[in-house]
């Protein structure tokens, strides 16, 4: 029988109830959440192995509890760095301090982690829980009928399955086969990261954003004594050197006393845009995390915004596999919002570090005098620490 005759003798075959396309953040902790409530899911990715690459190095307060009835949050927090305090400083000058010390939470912190920890720690959960990932299994069609979705393989396979979700990443394959439009822009400027040991004027208990008029620079303790550096430049090169994230330190960072740069341990560029899905969800295919949503790592807010889809996810396709499948419209309509939200704050965090030279001291003075209110200092810890999105 030819695979097109045995799809048409087979609809209400299903080989899973969930497809899961990419084994990123978003994509381990939708199976994790599956797997736990007893439902049939599959993963695959297309890489023969998960990327042990730094990343995202941010977990916040809200994605540790929205993690909490997976089991994974003390272990990530066993793993991760827990900094209590964000500030916005105009070289040496402070301009907004944070603390996350008093939030009304269980995780009142933000955790330093890099994301192949992340990945690697839900991934032990989804092997624990009788999950696994199918790899290297690249999704390179897909279809969908009135009763499933059939995806194709790139070995020539098919996969069918009630539902599909893209968690397939920024240039999702799913998406694009669903006919979801991705609206948005690239920001000019490239996006440079590294994780670095440094000495000198720098804080292990303390994340900072340095606002300049050559751009941002973050720099963030991690475990193990070695710092963050993430700014944003308008041409960066290929490999990051010591020389020039010193550069970029002297430039953008302290003034009083020199942060030193020690070792590049990891480097890395990017060119970030910011866009959207137009909907989350087409017909019984869903999107979640990148694939959905990309911005401006400011914030820290990127691999957060996708393990909350996921945890949102599972709760709505748990109810849309017992019928009610208005659950996955509630899905998009929620998180939707959110992504506008997280992709606005990025955009104005952005905005206001790199500023025109002309208007730096007024936005130094403006933020100043808002920081003296306890209630923008709270509304600002409440939506970087994600607790804004309960
Ligand atoms: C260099 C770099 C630095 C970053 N730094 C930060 C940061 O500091 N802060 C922050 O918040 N975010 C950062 N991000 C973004 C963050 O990594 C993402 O937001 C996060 O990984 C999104 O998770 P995801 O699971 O949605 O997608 P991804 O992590 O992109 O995972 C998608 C997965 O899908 C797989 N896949 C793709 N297509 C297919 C297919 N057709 N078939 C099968 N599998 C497929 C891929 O192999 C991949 O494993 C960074 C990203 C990069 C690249």
């Amino acid at each position: 029988m030819s695979q097109t005759s045995r799809l048409a003798a087979d609809a209400d075959h299903f080989d899973t109830d969930v497809l899961i396309v990419g084994a990123g953040p978003t994509g381990l902790t939708l199976a994790s959440a599956l797997a736990a409530r007893g439902v049939r899911a599959t993963v695959i990715d297309r890489l023969a192995e998960g990327a042990n690459s730094s990343r995202a190095a941010v977990v916040h307060a809200r994605t540790l509890e929205v993690l909490e009835p997976l089991g994974v949050a003390p272990t990530l927090v066993e793993c991760g760095l827990q900094v209590q305090r964000f500030t916005i400083r105009d070289r040496d000058r402070v301009l907004v301090p944070i603390a996350f010390d008093k939030l009304p939470t269980a995780f009142p912190y933000t955790l330093m982690v890099s994301q192949a920890v992340t990945e690697q720690v839900l991934l032990e959960r989804l092997v624990a829980l009788g999950g696994q990932v199918l790899r290297p299994r690249q999704l390179v069609d897909l279809a969908q009928d009135a009763s499933g979705a059939t995806a194709t393989l790139d070995d020539g396979s098919l996969l069918r399955a009630r539902y599909v979700v893209g968690a397939d990443g920024m240039h999702s394959t799913v998406r694009e086969r669903a006919g979801i439009a991705f609206p948005g822009s690239s920001y000019g400027e490239s996006f440079v990261l590294a994780d670095v040991r440094l000495t000198g004027a720098v804080s292990a208990a303390e994340v900072i954003l340095y606002f300049s008029p050559a751009g941002l620079v973050v720099v963030a303790p991690l475990p193990g004594g070695v710092h963050r550096i993430v700014a944003t430049v308008t041409d960066a090169p290929e490999q990051l050197n010591d020389a020039y994230v010193q550069a970029l330190l002297d430039a953008r960072g302290p003034q009083r006393e020199r942060a030193t740069v020690h070792e590049v341990l990891w480097g890395s560029r990017f060119r970030v845009e910011h866009r959207i899905a137009d909907t989350y969800r087409a017909g019984r295919v869903l999107l979640a995390g990148d694939a959905a949503h990309v911005h401006s790592p400011a914030g820290g807010q990127g691999m957060n915004a996708g393990i909350l889809d996921a945890m949102r996810l599972s709760g709505a396709l748990i109810k849309a596999l017992a019928g009610e499948v208005a659950a996955l419209d509630s899905y998009g309509n929620e998180r939707r919002p959110v992504a506008q939200q997280v992709v606005a704050l990025a955009d104005r965090l952005t905005r206001l570090a790199t500023v025109r030279p002309g208007l730096r001291a007024l936005r130094n003075v403006l933020l100043s005098t808002l920081s003296l209110l306890p209630l923008f200092r709270r509304n600002l810890a409440w939506r970087l620490s994600g607790l804004v999105y309960r």
